[in-house]
């Protein structure tokens, strides 16, 4: 199996193609786009509810960020409860609460049910300050979750070997091997007549009466209803300004002895480490994570790898590093994710985007409130999750701060590309953009000398793409997109690539 970046997460070996169908010419009740968990949790729940689906995959299952997670299965949320409930009030808070809760569930019974073999485990959760600026701000986190009828309980002692001045146990949180668990609901929904339709990317959307017209690279394919669950959807959209693209950082150590902590653990530094352990190729690992920075403003980001590692050896008698990746998210501007119907559509295509680091649960939860939205006509959670709610004061000041990143991104890339030099300095393994004639590109020059041509400008919102080390690829600063070094989109809102440039338009012969 694939993932979006060049280096292997600890979950990739365990999945086969997919493709099931060529012909697209039925009218499906609902066509699903994205080989996520988001995607294949809703095409498994609508196919088992008697809709007809067809499920659309640029690359292959599990290519996205469900291929480079970490997979703990939470109940509680990056945006604290304390904060939902400053932000939108009591009553939505604990909705935010249950619908925590529900999404545990609805992973554990699909487990259950269908014996699915996914190495899914019930675990508490240790959530440590080290400082006392993190007491405060854990001693928040504790009032505001008893506030909505969440448990957390102060511990003396955590499994982890880090010093740390106050603690909390939560229960009932579970992790699991992301990959097993959508493949199998994938082979699910197979036997039970679902489609899948893998290298094939969705371009764009016609609504036409009572169908949707997707234009895709396997040709159009018509649906009743659409759910993009491509993480974030793609094409121009408000949510595009709604929600930041950040990347994040994850490592699977061995250790030089059998103490692997039980339960999952999380600290509160500003980027906060998450941790867990897993039975890899039968092997214990301790997968540690975090360095999240937003994408394209990390100078190096293969430095990102040692930073981790030094802070995880500083605590743990690590062995040797099994695997390292990194990976995108999208941290939503109010703090809750966009769950709904797209914003611009006439009502029968829907999205779920802004999962921040708890997309395990938040894409379990939409699966379902998407399908309770096709089936039925409502859900429980469709107002707070809304992807057309405006909340004037929640988020509006990181909306700003957000916005007025992107454009400084823009400007600053533009004077970038002005200062870069010849490209006779570029080395083998390395990359640069540069201007020529009024032109922007991206070059990367592989050890064997071979060079690598793009237009850097991103075909989605026309921001200029920045080089990501960690991962090989082109990466845009402004909402996400992702390319590899020939130019293929790897991570939407782009449905395009990076041009590619024939190398006689610019060769060293041209002086620059
Ligand atoms: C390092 C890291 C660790 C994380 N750890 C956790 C964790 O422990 N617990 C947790 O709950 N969350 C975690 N998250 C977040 C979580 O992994 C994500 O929110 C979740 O995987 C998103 O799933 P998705 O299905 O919505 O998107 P994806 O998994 O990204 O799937 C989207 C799919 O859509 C496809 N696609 C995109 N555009 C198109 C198109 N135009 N046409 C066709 N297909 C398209 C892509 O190829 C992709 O396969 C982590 C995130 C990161 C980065």
């Amino acid at each position: 199996m694939n993932r979006d970046g060049a280096r292997k997460s600890a979950w990739q070996q365990q999945i086969k193609n997919f493709s099931s169908a060529n012909n697209l010419t039925e009218i499906f009740d609902v066509a699903i786009v994205g080989g996520g968990i988001t995607g294949v949790s809703t095409a498994f729940n609508l196919q088992k509810r008697g809709k007809s689906c067809i499920l659309l995959e640029a690359s292959n299952i599990g290519f996205g960020t469900t291929g480079g997670t970490t997979a703990h299965i939470n109940d509680f949320f990056e945006t604290t409860f304390d904060k939902a409930i400053s932000d939108f009030g009591q009553e939505n808070a604990e909705l935010f609460k249950e619908c925590g809760s529900e999404a545990v569930r609805i992973i554990e019974s699909n487990v259950r049910e269908n014996n699915i073999d996914c190495d899914f485990e019930k675990k508490t959760a240790h959530l440590f300050a080290l400082d006392e600026n993190q007491v405060k701000q854990l001693e928040d986190i504790v009032e505001g979750s008893h506030k909505v009828g969440h448990r957390m309980r102060y511990i003396d002692d955590i499994s982890y070997p880090i010093p740390f001045l106050k603690a909390v146990e939560i229960p009932n949180q579970a992790q699991f091997h992301p990959i097993k668990y959508i493949k199998a609901l994938c082979e699910i929904y197979l036997n039970s007549g679902g489609v899948i339709v893998e290298n094939c990317v969705c371009e764009s959307h016609d609504e036409k009466d009572s169908l949707i017209i997707l234009t895709t690279s396997k040709g159009p394919v018509q649906a009743r209803n659409v759910v993009y669950a491509t993480h974030i959807p793609p094409g121009i959209n408000r949510l595009h300004f709604m929600n930041a693209p950040y990347r994040s950082y994850a490592m699977a150590f061995t250790l030089n002895h059998d103490q692997y902590p039980n339960e999952l653990g999380y600290d509160l530094e500003d980027p906060y480490h998450y941790y867990r352990t897993q039975y890899i190729n039968g092997e214990q690992m301790l997968i540690a994570g975090g360095e999240d920075h937003k994408t394209g403003h990390a100078e190096d980001t293969g430095a990102c790898f040692s930073k981790l590692e030094n802070y995880v050896r500083t605590y743990f008698d690590v062995d040797k590093v099994a695997f390292s990746w990194s990976s995108q998210y999208f941290e939503p501007v109010d703090g809750f994710p966009y769950i709904g119907v797209l914003p611009g559509s006439e009502g029968k295509i829907f999205t779920a985007t802004g999962f921040a680091g708890n997309g395990m649960t938040l894409g379990s939860i939409a699966s379902r409130i998407i399908s309770d939205l096709i089936l039925t006509g409502s859900s429980k959670y469709e107002e707070i999750f809304s992807p057309a709610r405006i909340k004037p004061i929640a988020g509006f000041t990181d909306f700003v701060k957000e916005q007025a990143t992107v454009v400084v991104d823009f400007v600053k890339d533009k004077i970038f590309a002005e200062r870069i030099g010849s490209l006779a300095e570029i080395n083998g393994g390395e990359a640069k953009v540069i201007k020529y004639e009024g032109d922007n590109f991206a070059i990367y020059k592989e050890t064997s000398g071979r060079m690598h041509l793009l237009k850097s400008t991103c075909p989605h919102a026309k921001c200029e793409v920045r080089w990501n080390s960690a991962e090989i690829s082109w990466d845009c600063p402004c909402h996400g997109s992702r390319f590899n070094i020939n130019g293929k989109m790897l991570t939407g809102p782009s449905v395009k690539g990076l041009t590619p440039v024939q190398e006689k338009e610019i060769t060293e012969e041209d002086g620059i």
